[in-house]
């Protein structure tokens, strides 16, 4: 049998009942062969979500009910839409699913409890219902669609918001499930975020996971290639909005792709490339817009560094903390170490780090609790300095010529080609 492909559709390209069938047409395009599509909420769904179930822990019952019934009736008016009322098992399914939020969200009003995997459960309603409303709507086009729960196939732990994935079993379950319908040639639609714990709950993989959703089953599967639609043309080498010469990069490798997820490429989230970089499979960027165009391969290539132009990025809320040792001692190697330990006990993320004989300085996730309580524990050894609303500005592949220093830079740093600028967020 022909190598499966795995399709991703973000939340963009679902937003309304026009984007599902454009939907429907790329995936009509490829039909025949072995696919799994897997999908995002629509549109910002997923904030909507997370404002009901502020709204519900706040114990607001009339609020959160009529942000439930938005939610209610902007799914139902695209079902209504793209079927006319044809599809009544879809109607049913989507009911189904609604209902069920709207007793998680009556349970958290009537308890006023709102446990973390509460939250996961309530999250997870926004995929359920778009993979419904997609895979009634390739029905409706005479697809052989059949709809698949993501909790039946990708396990996790209980983190919570950002569970770990169980590959052993994963695996197997995907094989298992998805397996016998591609054999039968048809097309599974899966949810992309989502997954469940040993104990039965509701997880999600972080926000914008769906990315990852769809590499953990092309890895499962050994897919031919990965492809995710999105709004732009591709990978692009800056934000086109405020780079309007911003190119599209026609290839990568993995390891530039990660390095580009690291210093705030949010093109593809950062744990989708490691699976297929593992077996390698073959990423593609392309816009659901100008599906026929070639868009953007992350894969291994031959010079395994493709010369690319000049890269800006930009990794918005950064902190900065400068540390000098109180006692004018130079900065070590155990004093290093010391400090590197406490950031990792506090759980702030590391973007950059620069030392110097008195100084380190720390690029950090702007993370308040956190870099208050790091300043608590370190500031026996050392005086500390935070400044917070911070970005880092990366320049990657670029020459010493092309590149200008940021009057505002509080933080340079050169490194294997690569120029970074810690500097006051743009406004
Ligand atoms: N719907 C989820 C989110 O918005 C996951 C995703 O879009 O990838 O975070
Ligand atoms: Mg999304």
């Amino acid at each position: 049998m022909e190598r499966v492909q795995v399709f991703k559709f973000g939340g963009a390209s679902v937003r309304d009942a026009e984007g599902v069938r454009n939907v429907g047409r790329i995936v009509q395009m490829h039909a025949g062969k072995p696919l799994v599509v897997v999908v995002s909420a629509m549109d910002k769904t997923t904030n909507e979500l997370e404002l009901l179930a502020k709204l519900a822990e706040a114990g607001n019952e009339s609020d959160a009910l009529g942000q439930f019934n938005r939610i209610r009736r902007f799914h139902h008016t695209v079902l209504d839409a793209l079927l006319h009322n044809g599809d009544t098992l879809a109607m049913e399914h989507l009911n189904l699913v609604l209902d069920d939020l709207q007793r998680t969200v009556q349970g958290v009003l009537l308890l006023r409890d709102f446990p973390n995997r509460i939250f996961d459960r309530m999250m997870a309603y926004g995929e359920l219902m778009s993979s419904i409303l997609l895979a009634a709507h390739l029905k409706s086009l005479n697809l052989p669609a059949v709809w698949m729960d993501a909790r039946e196939l990708i396990l996790t732990d209980s983190t919570w918001r950002s569970a770990e994935v169980i590959w052993p079993q994963t695996i197997t379950q995907i094989q298992a499930e998805i397996g016998p319908i591609l054999n039968d040639g048809q097309i599974a639609v899966v949810q992309g975020f989502i997954g469940r714990s040993a104990d039965g709950h509701t997880t999600t993989l972080g926000r914008e996971g769906s990315d990852y959703t769809a590499s953990i089953l092309a890895s499962a599967l050994e897919a031919e290639r990965v492809t995710i639609w999105k709004d732009v043309p591709g990978v692009m080498s800056g934000d086109p909005k405020r780079y309007p010469k911003a190119l599209k990069i026609d290839q990568l490798s993995y390891e530039q792709a990660v390095e580009m997820t690291f210093f705030g490429a949010s093109v593809i989230h950062p744990k989708t490339i490691k699976p297929l970089q593992n077996l390698g499979i073959p990423l593609h960027v392309n816009s659901f817009q100008a599906p026929a165009n070639a868009g953007t391969v992350i894969h291994s290539t031959q010079l395994n560094q493709p010369r690319l132009p000049v890269v800006i990025l930009h990794k918005t809320q950064q902190a900065l903390i400068t540390l000098r040792p109180l006692d004018l001692s130079f900065m070590d190697e155990s004093l290093l170490r010391r400090v590197l330990m406490e950031v990792q006990s506090v759980g702030l993320q590391l973007s950059l780090v620069q030392t110097s004989a008195i100084s380190l300085t720390l690029c950090v996730n702007d993370r308040a609790e956190h870099i208050q309580e790091f300043i608590g524990v370190v500031s026996s050894q050392f005086h500390a300095e935070a400044e917070q609303e911070m970005e880092l500005l990366s320049m990657l592949y670029a020459e010493a010529e092309q590149v200008e220093l940021p009057p505002t830079a509080r933080l340079v740093q050169r490194q294997n080609g690569h120029y970074h600028f810690v500097l006051p967020r743009h406004k």
